[in-house]
């Protein structure tokens, strides 16, 4: 097994936009003789809507295409729901939660279907995640051994919570005994992305499950895939019809009708922000249903001067390139320290030309296509707009391979806040390297920005790392590491990053209503 390397033209569109002079060059690693790790396609059983416990068919009879980002080519026609099928959904959610067994058997019931689920997933991880990657383009390594183990311990970490939630036993003034009641919401509409297709089920699916509630999920329309077949072995593990339902369709459509409807009774959605402002609308305007959003970001990662250059390059790689860059909380402004920025940069450089793109089924390789032709066109333009703006291309710059939807891992130093690539979210393999002077200098850029979402710091003094703690109005800062994800942190943004957390202790309050009894006493003692 060799890695080998090899030269690639740049895009063409873009080829007179470059430097003439200076560092930029296009000599990547490619994945193109790795050993293949599994060989797609893994049959694709599940492509219909799940209503009640059965597959059907969509009431109109419409399917949508559904796409492998490697090539472009259709792996499968899958039932594209509309507000028909959403009411056929919701009608069986809520007939499960008025009449059905899931809220009424006790807690430790429905735990261990969740444990239950779990075991059979962590059995069936490799064709689950062959599946993922297919229809994502992530590399099987990160499904496989990431994202399937991180789903398999949400479901056992919120089947523990099951059978701890309760209420409080409240001292009030007179002759009253009051106690407060954690109540299951009721019927839960959810929404989700296509970046990470099986964890944003689990975020979701878990608190909402563990509390008694059911639920009526849209899948995302690039990538419907593996939340149908995980469904199979939930109902094997013993879900009860009903609970859990899933539409798959587009968003103007299927998604809008969930986030209206009246008889959802709370709605979770993870997506851009310019989404989330509707669906929030559409909520709003309905029937007032609670809402929880996870929205875009763009998240600063701060090395600091006493910073050790080689971990700290490692590190920033990481946090923006995972996930080809489609990560809501990516640290896409790469904030340096005028002391080190030349070493860095020459650092982040060859970091990145040594970055392994390729078929995301073989070993080794670190980055896949993006999702799909929109995000992928989406990501050049903001190539362009950094190399028309003024932004030092340092390598990468267009496309890789000449088929499907991969990007050259890019990277650009001499980043000035207002450019674009420094205030938009691009969700792509492209890293925007800052530099700054001082803590305050730095503090006060990286907060200036609409979103919220997280931040990474990296410095060996404690006092700098605890003032930028605090300092950074985002939802979560991770110092000398970035994107820990245990099941038990919470996440979610300020601003215009989304409201509410999700993961942990917190998601289950997204999922519970609070109701006070208050008893008269006859007599106290
Ligand atoms: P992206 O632009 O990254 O695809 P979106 O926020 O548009 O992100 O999509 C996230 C989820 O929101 C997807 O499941 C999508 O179908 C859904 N969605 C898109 N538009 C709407 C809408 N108007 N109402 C409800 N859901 C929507």
């Amino acid at each position: 097994m060799t890695v080998v390397r090899r030269v690639f033209s740049v895009f063409p569109a873009l080829s007179r936009l470059l430097p003439s002079s200076g560092r930029c060059s296009n000599r990547f690693t490619t994945a193109a003789d790795l050993e293949e790790l599994i060989t797609p396609p893994v049959q694709i059983n599940y492509t219909k809507l799940l209503i009640n416990g059965q597959f059907v068919d969509a009431a109109s009879g419409k399917t949508f295409p559904t796409y492998d980002p490697r090539t472009g080519e259709v792996i499968a026609h899958v039932a594209e729901g509309d507000a028909e099928d959403v009411n056929r959904a919701v009608a069986a959610a809520r007939r499960a939660f008025d009449e059905g067994p899931w809220p009424r058997m006790t807690a430790y019931e429905r735990s261990k279907i969740l444990l239950r689920f779990a075991d059979m997933v962590e059995k069936n991880i490799k064709e689950i995640a062959a599946l993922e990657t297919w229809n994502s383009g992530k590399p099987y390594e990160q499904a496989a051994k990431i994202e399937l183990p991180m789903f398999v311990r949400l479901f056992r970490y919120y089947a523990g919570w099951a059978d701890k939630i309760h209420g409080l036993t409240i001292p009030a003034d007179g002759p009253y005994h009051v106690q407060t009641l954690h109540e299951a919401i009721g019927v839960a509409g959810q929404i989700i992305p296509w970046n990470f297709p099986l964890l944003m089920f689990a975020w979701k699916v878990c608190p909402a499950l563990a509390c008694g509630n059911t639920i009526v999920l849209k899948t995302a329309e690039q990538t419907p895939l593996t939340a149908l077949c995980v469904a199979i072995l939930f109902h094997e593990a013993g879900l009860p019809e009903g609970v859990l339902n899933i539409i798959s369709g587009y968003g103007p459509s299927a998604g809008a009708a969930l986030a209206s409807h009246m008889d959802v009774d709370k709605l979770a959605f993870t997506g851009s922000t310019d989404t989330g402002k509707i669906v929030l609308e559409l909520a709003g305007r309905s029937n007032l249903k609670a809402v929880t959003l996870e929205l875009g970001g763009k998240s600063p990662f701060i090395v600091c001067k006493d910073a050790n250059v080689n971990r700290a390059v490692q590190l920033a790689h990481f946090a923006l390139f995972f996930n080809q860059g489609q990560c809501c909380c990516a640290g896409s402004r790469t904030y340096v320290h005028e002391h080190i920025y030349e070493e860095f940069v020459e650092k982040a450089r060859l970091r990145a030309m040594r970055r392994v793109v390729g078929d995301p089924f073989k070993r080794g390789v670190e980055q896949g296509p993006q999702i799909d032709s929109e995000q992928f066109e989406k990501v050049l333009k903001y190539i362009k707009s950094g190399i028309v703006s003024g932004a030092t291309l340092e390598c990468g710059g267009g496309r890789f391979g000449s088929k499907g939807y991969f990007v050259q891992p890019t990277v650009f130093s001499n980043v000035e806040d207002d450019m674009l690539i420094a205030k938009d979210e691009i969700f792509g393999p492209v890293q925007s390297i800052l530099k700054f002077k001082d803590i305050d200098d730095v503090i006060k850029r990286a907060n200036n920005t609409q979103y919220g979402l997280a931040a990474g710091v990296f410095t060996k003094d404690v006092n700098t790392a605890n003032r930028l703690s605090r300092a950074l109005r985002v939802g979560t800062v991770w110092v000398n590491c970035f994107d820990v994800f245990d099941a038990a942190i919470p996440f979610g943004g300020y601003k215009m990053s989304g409201m509410g957390r999700e993961k942990g202790i917190y998601s289950l309050y997204n999922y519970l209503q609070v109701k006070a009894v208050v008893t008269h006493l006859n007599k106290v003692r």
